[in-house]
């Protein structure tokens, strides 16, 4: 199997920046004004003080208080992200969108998999203005890890074992799905980097974290993952989720992490959908989801955000959440863009 991520840089910011050239440069976030905002994106210049996606935006202004604040626009964002994914679909196949900026593709069947990849960032760039990173790998994880390794404009092609080689030295953190709480338990074993755990025997890790987790940890550390790509002709759902880099426990910063979710996966809704769903993850992998079906299809964030902020209070985690998500489904009618034609190709 030969897959891509692609990943748009700093997209929501790119975007922004396209329309307002004289703030190339500076540090800029897309972030909402209330008290309980969140950053959506940073420009690389705020990314230097600190400054990432899913911050409260009060920490961010007190890291980098000269950062220029703009309010999200998702209808914008949605436009350039339909140009993107048209853009990949017309060179790939089999694509995976997991979100506005970013997608998986299925290279498998392609003669020259990375000139393609290379044709296709040039594409989007001619296109947009916009760059894009690319990682390309046997699996999903690779892929994507390798994506993130040299941000802007990144190009990393990695084997399984070459990704396991290059990052040896990294701290397990790395990865995603290991967070900040699972680097410090490891850290506390004297496991500081992805090589180490990678040579940890299973029965440790599963001693320490138990059965699931220990797994987990040593599949990701040796960089095994997934290369099954979900394909939009039988998504009979969208979703969106975040794995939080520090646990959250207070219940305020979840409900502003669900709005967020709410109105990033209804920015990107092909069509309305009648049931909504979250799904949370609490610190000890306990992982729930509760749904809700009401009257009328929606893909309105407030109406969507609204059930899902409901949702959560009435299951009122009893842990610290480290991974949360909101999911719509039951929808009415197919997506028009789903393409049958385009999908029924052989590769
Ligand atoms: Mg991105």
């Amino acid at each position: 199997m030969k897959i891509a991520h692609l990943d748009m840089d700093a997209f929501y910011v790119s975007v922004e920046l396209q329309r307002r050239p004289e703030l190339r440069g500076k540090p800029v976030i897309v972030a909402g004004t209330g008290p309980r905002a969140v950053v959506t994106t940073a420009s690389y210049e705020a990314r230097k003080f600190g400054v990432g996606s899913a911050m409260p935006a009060a920490r961010a202004r007190r890291l980098c208080p000269a950062a220029i604040n703009i309010p999200p626009d998702f209808a914008a964002y949605r436009a350039v992200s339909r140009q993107v994914m048209d853009l990949l679909r017309d060179h790939v196949e089999r694509v995976e969108v997991v979100g506005l900026d970013e997608a998986y593709l299925d290279l498998s069947g392609l003669v020259a998999p990375n000139a393609a990849m290379r044709r296709l960032v040039a594409d989007i760039r001619r296109a947009t203005g916009l760059s894009a990173s690319v990682g390309i790998g046997p699996n999903k994880l690779v892929a994507k890890v390798a994506s993130d390794a040299e941000k802007p404009a990144g190009f990393v092609v990695l084997t399984r074992e070459g990704a396991c080689a290059r990052f040896a030295d990294a701290s397990p953190g790395l990865v995603p799905g290991i967070g900040p709480k699972t680097v410090e338990r490891l850290a506390a074993l004297g496991i500081t980097t992805l090589g180490r755990l990678a040579q940890t025997p299973e029965a440790a890790l599963q001693e320490r974290f138990g059965t699931n987790q220990g797994r987990d940890l040593l599949a990701r550390a040796r960089f095994h993952g997934s290369a099954q790509l979900t394909l939009e002709r039988v998504a009979v759902s969208e979703s969106r989720e975040t794995t939080f880099n520090t646990d959250v426990a207070d219940r305020a910063e979840q409900e502003a992490h669900l709005r967020r979710l709410s109105d990033e996966l209804c920015a990107g809704l092909k069509r309305p959908g009648r049931t909504i769903a979250i799904k949370v993850r609490l610190d000890d992998w306990t992982t729930v989801t509760r749904a809700r079906t009401i009257a009328e299809a929606t893909a309105d964030a407030h109406v969507v955000g609204g059930v899902a902020l409901d949702l959560l209070r009435a299951y009122a985690p009893a842990r610290p959440v480290r991974l949360l998500g909101v999911r719509v489904a039951g929808f009415d009618a197919p997506a028009p863009e789903v393409d049958a034609g385009q999908l029924a190709l052989p590769l």
